[in-house]
């Protein structure tokens, strides 16, 4: 199968790369059926997300933050890994150092087989108590919501929610990697919330060649080497078909 003048110039950077960053959003979750997060399709207009998704909204009615972010989680338990997934799994396999930093909480980037994943908003499969930090990984459907402590106190999910921090470390390490990577992919992100956003520029400035895959132009587009527009699924296949040759 014959690939475009873009991806054989994608392709020819990876074969002389040796570290790869990779940043990914919603877009790439969406290929999976995951409806984003403030979702413009409806499935979450019922919901004022922007005062509930905090931690203030949470504390005020955990019942009613439950009930929506297990709604949610119950819709990544259902999601199946897609081939833009599988595609950046078997890319790991091939780069001595090669990251994956996500802005997804659904894990499915680690369920396709990616093991250095670094998720800048947490996952929406371990929840802790608000007393006393107790850690536990479900990856099933919660019984009841919300979820208690054998303590009594209330659960969260290790989530970052809106008015919340980034973990610091986790964003480090995802500076690092982008700074010092080769080549640089955005993925199925809008690339307008920061500092996420601040990662493919980072690399850029750093002298990594910057690749966009996503369906829609964005405020990146403009300073990527290239774009490339389309399916991350059926794009990334492509890549990896060439790479194979
Ligand atoms: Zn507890």
């Amino acid at each position: 199968m014959s690939a475009s003048p873009e991806i054989e110039e994608v392709v020819r950077h990876l074969l002389r790369a040796k570290s790869i960053a990779v940043l990914t959003g919603a877009g790439i979750s969406a290929e999976s059926g995951i409806s984003t997060f403030r979702g413009k399709d409806g499935l979450w207009e019922k919901y004022d997300v922007e005062k509930l998704a905090t931690p203030r909204g949470m504390y005020a009615n955990p019942v009613y933050f439950w009930e929506w972010f297990e709604e949610r989680r119950r819709e990544m338990i259902k999601a199946k890994p897609n081939p833009a997934h599988l595609a950046l799994a078997e890319m790991e396999k091939m780069f001595p150092d090669f990251w994956v930093i996500t802005q997804n909480i659904d894990r499915l980037h680690q369920r396709a087989g990616s093991k250095h994943v670094l998720e800048l908003h947490g996952n929406a499969f371990t929840i802790y108590c608000t007393r006393d930090g107790y850690r536990m990984e479900t990856y099933e459907p919660l019984p009841a919501v919300p979820p208690f402590c054998a303590c009594g106190a209330v659960m969260r999910p290790d989530v970052v929610l809106f008015e919340e921090m980034l973990n610091e470390e986790i964003l480090a390490k995802a500076f690092e990697k982008a700074r010092s990577c080769d080549v640089f992919f955005s993925i199925g992100t809008s690339a307008v919330v920061y500092p996420a956003a601040y990662l493919p520029l980072e690399a850029k400035r750093n002298g990594a060649y910057l690749v966009e895959i996503n369906t829609d132009e964005t405020p990146l587009s403009r300073h990527v080497d290239v774009a490339l527009s389309g399916k991350a699924g059926e794009i990334l296949q492509k890549v990896m078909e060439h790479i194979q040759k």
